[in-house]
């Protein structure tokens, strides 16, 4: 039960070798039996989204996050990331439009962060990487009954990634980094309440959208992917202490929580879309102008 709790529960986390972002092969955390775990799907994630490729679709609205504080309930180490869950039984803390076509559920966030401020998020944008990434993970109660029925089923889950930047303190995730030390070890939980996660978000609504997978196993092809343009910035105190958990439980040979991402994988016949117009194309927009002008 735990086993399945901690694949479901996990939404994505692997510390192995990634396309230029090198941990050891030979440090493969348990979930990974090897590289060749991917199962050779076509609608795999992460991605390098490239921004010059990405299509604009015009009816693409902002999201809307409507987070109740009250549905926050606890945080806990499960050996890969560590997770704040949300009392998921009610459609009081939910994401809605833009790509989705009815509110979908929060269950939990969860980070992925790197060894150092080199490398650290899942998917990149034209190559570059960021020392972490954000992952809200939400699913759809309007077509499934069970967060665990919908991971396993189309148009099953929402996932709101945001990229974090080296920069400024930021003061209200402070209060998630202060509790992380109760959670340092393996398979360890602690209360943690009225936590809104709206304010980790980026001010600018301008987000990506593609159709992709978990990046855990069972890598499962149901996750509308909303990646936000705009990076969030945490400064370097706060990123050490998401480095000095420990995948390891109490006893072990203590291992540090670093490097929990999956590695690239190919876009293949998909199109991301962005709810916005990319500045190239506006740039030679207002060119042409000038020339016809
Ligand atoms: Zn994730």
């Amino acid at each position: 039960m735990l086993y399945l709790f901690l694949v479901y529960g996990a939404e994505c986390v692997a510390p192995y070798c990634c396309g230029g972002r090198l941990n050891s092969p030979l440090m493969l955390h348990p979930i990974w039996k090897g590289p060749l775990d991917i199962p050779g799907g076509s609608r795999q994630s992460p991605i390098d989204i490239r921004v010059r490729d990405s299509v604009f679709h015009p009816n693409l609205a902002p999201i809307s996050t409507q987070y109740d504080p009250n549905t926050c309930l606890h945080i806990w180490n499960n050996g890969y990331s560590f997770l704040v869950e949300y009392d998921d039984c009610t459609n009081k803390s939910v994401v809605s439009g833009g790509p989705l076509e009815n509110p979908y559920r929060l269950k939990q966030f969860h980070f992925h962060w790197g060894a150092n401020n080199d490398w650290g998020s899942e998917h990149t944008v034209d190559s570059k990487v960021f020392p972490a990434e954000l992952h809200l993970v939400h699913w759809n109660c309007s077509r499934y009954r069970t967060f665990e029925e919908a991971i396993m089923e189309e148009n099953g889950l929402a996932v709101i990634g945001i990229f974090i930047k080296l920069g400024r303190h930021h003061e209200k995730l402070q209060k998630l980094v202060d509790i992380l030390p109760s959670v340092r070890y393996k398979e360890s939980l602690t209360e943690f309440n009225y936590f809104d996660p709206s304010c980790l978000l980026p001010t600018c609504s301008d987000y990506w959208t593609y159709s992709g997978s978990l990046t855990t196993p069972p890598l499962t092809e149901s996750v509308t992917w909303i990646m936000m343009k705009k990076p969030i910035e945490v400064d370097h105190s706060q990123l050490a202490v998401f480095r000095s958990l420990l995948y390891t439980a109490v006893g072990e040979e203590e291992k540090n929580m670093v490097d929990n991402f999956r590695p690239l994988q190919p876009l293949m016949n998909r199109t991301v879309h962005s709810s916005f117009e990319p500045a190239l194309k506006m740039s030679n927009f207002k060119k042409a102008d000038v020339q016809a002008g």
